[in-house]
């Protein structure tokens, strides 16, 4: 319905005014608040949720216990130059990722970290075989030769993609951990133009699956990654954050700038708008006029995948003692991956599992003590042995976040990329848009998060200056 007064806006009742609304208190939201208001732009973010940090959610487990991040957690210090920054500025401590030990694949037993695993001698040299040919196609993809890329590759899934390069039963299965722990999609069902797209921007497929240095898994952090989000929420003027705004409606006018609606009803007035919701939960807020139709194609159609963590907590790493890092995968489900998430310095030892992708979705439908006890079988199963029950446990659902709805970044189907290489997230009038998927960088990552919130930030200064 279209609001009664479009152009000229107010209706006078207690508005609030400011030059900047920004939408979402993530990551992003927060970095372009910072940039901003460096820049003497005055601005508020509106954020649904009663914290900050969106998909960044630590959660301490008692008075000097650590914290388990039931979102983001893995950033390293040799290419994700913004978080590094950050973090060094806040004077957070980071945590190694553990890599001493042999991993496991299930099915197939254990190996040293950083070699092959132990597959028969066809399944190992087709799997060195496709991961390189899809290390370096991720490397040639450019959004600039949209329809030749999209000519070549565009109807094929990653599945269908491996499968034209040979790979057997066992490398799709492996290809599968891949697309499910990288975005919660199964191979099958993730276009491979959008994988190859998305692993480019995070520096390729070995870098983002690394856990060593310079890898998308490299480091964490002792105090959580919401550190990063209190720490820039801190350096904000005081009541920057509304809390529990959600916003529901955006009005712009021909001239006079825009009107931001929450739930319960709270106006604000502002010259622009910097939206950072992920894109699936663009069709939430009422926009008016509407948004292009490639935005609106693009929010009707990108998709979230399914992604839970489940942290196994112990009094000590038992998986150490046997040798082996924590790193495991899993091809039967529903645990797709662990990994060694442990604080030595706080005594907090931990075994992450990602219950992820399809298998994921069917195991949510379950109560919760089933679902726990089918991590715990999987895990023994894994493992190849009972592993010692936890003495704890923590299990988030993004899906079920209602400003979330899935994590960690929305996948966009082929037939929609053509709208994203139009679109490249401009600007609708005075509404600007940022959110990790809007970088070309670290897309889906904290890195990308931050790199959007200053880009969206830069473009909103230079116009407000030159206007
Ligand atoms: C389980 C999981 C694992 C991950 N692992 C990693 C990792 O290891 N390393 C890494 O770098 N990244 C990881 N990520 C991704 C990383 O957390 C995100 O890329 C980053 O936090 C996104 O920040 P953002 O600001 O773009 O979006 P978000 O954090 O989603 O922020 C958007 C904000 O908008 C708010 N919002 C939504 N709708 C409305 C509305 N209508 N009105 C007002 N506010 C609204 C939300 O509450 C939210 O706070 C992971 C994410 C998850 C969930």
């Amino acid at each position: 319905m279209a609001p009664s007064q479009p152009d000229g806006l107010s209706d006078g009742h207690q508005e609030t005014a400011t030059q900047v609304i920004i939408i979402g208190g993530g990551l992003s939201g927060l970095q372009a608040a910072h940039d901003l208001q460096e820049l003497g732009v005055s601005c508020l973010i509106l954020e649904a949720r009663d914290r900050v940090g969106g998909k960044l959610w630590s959660v301490p487990l008692g008075e000097g216990q650590g914290y388990v991040d039931l979102g983001g957690a893995w950033t390293n210090n040799e290419n994700q130059p913004k978080v590094t920054a950050l973090a060094e500025k806040l004077g957070l401590q980071m945590i190694r990722q553990n890599i001493i030990g042999d991993c496991i694949l299930e099915d197939y037993g254990r190996f040293p970290y950083g070699s092959e695993p132990p597959l028969s001698r066809e399944d190992k040299a087709t799997f060195v075989e496709v991961r390189s040919r899809v290390e370096a196609l991720c490397h040639t993809v450019t959004i600039a030769d949209f329809d030749q890329v999209l000519a070549e590759y565009g109807h094929m899934s990653m599945d269908e993609l491996i499968i034209c390069m040979g790979a057997t039963d066992t490398v799709r299965r492996l290809v599968n951990i891949w697309t499910t722990a990288m975005l919660g999609i199964e191979s099958t069902q993730i276009s491979s133009i959008f994988f190859l797209h998305y692993c480019q921007a995070g520096g390729g497929l070995l870098q983002m699956r690394s856990d060593d240095a310079g890898g998308g898994q490299h480091l964490r952090f002792r105090n959580g990654s919401q550190s990063l989000s209190y720490g820039l929420r801190d350096g904000l003027e005081p009541n920057t954050v509304i809390y529990s705004a959600v916003v529901e409606r955006v009005e712009q006018g021909l001239r006079s700038g825009c009107r931001v609606i929450t739930r319960d009803g709270k106006k604000f007035r502002c010259e622009r708008v910097i939206c950072t919701v992920p894109s699936p939960l663009l069709k939430q807020i009422a926009f008016w006029p509407s948004l292009s139709a490639d935005k609106i194609w693009l929010s009707t159609h990108s998709e979230l995948g399914f992604y839970a963590k489940v942290f196994l907590i112990y009094t000590e790493p038992w998986w150490r003692k046997l040798g082996l890092c924590g790193l495991s995968q899993g091809f039967h489900g529903p645990v797709s991956l662990t990994r060694d998430a442990s604080n030595d310095q706080d005594g907090l030892f931990a075994l992450i599992c990602f219950v992820v992708g399809q298998r994921g979705r069917e195991w949510a439908q379950k109560e919760e003590p089933d679902r726990l006890a089918e991590v715990i079988a999987h895990v023994d199963r894994i493992y190849g042995v009972k592993i010692p029950r936890p003495v704890e446990t923590r299990e988030q659902i993004w899906n079920e976040e209602e400003f979330s709805q899935g994590a960690p970044c929305p996948v966009v189907p082929a037939y929609c990329l053509r709208s994203l290489s139009q679109d490249q997230w401009r600007p609708e009038g005075f509404i600007h848009f940022a959110g990790t998927e809007t970088s070309p960088v670290w897309k889906g990552y904290m890195e990308g998060a931050l790199t959007s919130g200053s880009r969206a930030a830069k473009q909103v200064f230079d116009i407000l200056s030159t206007s």
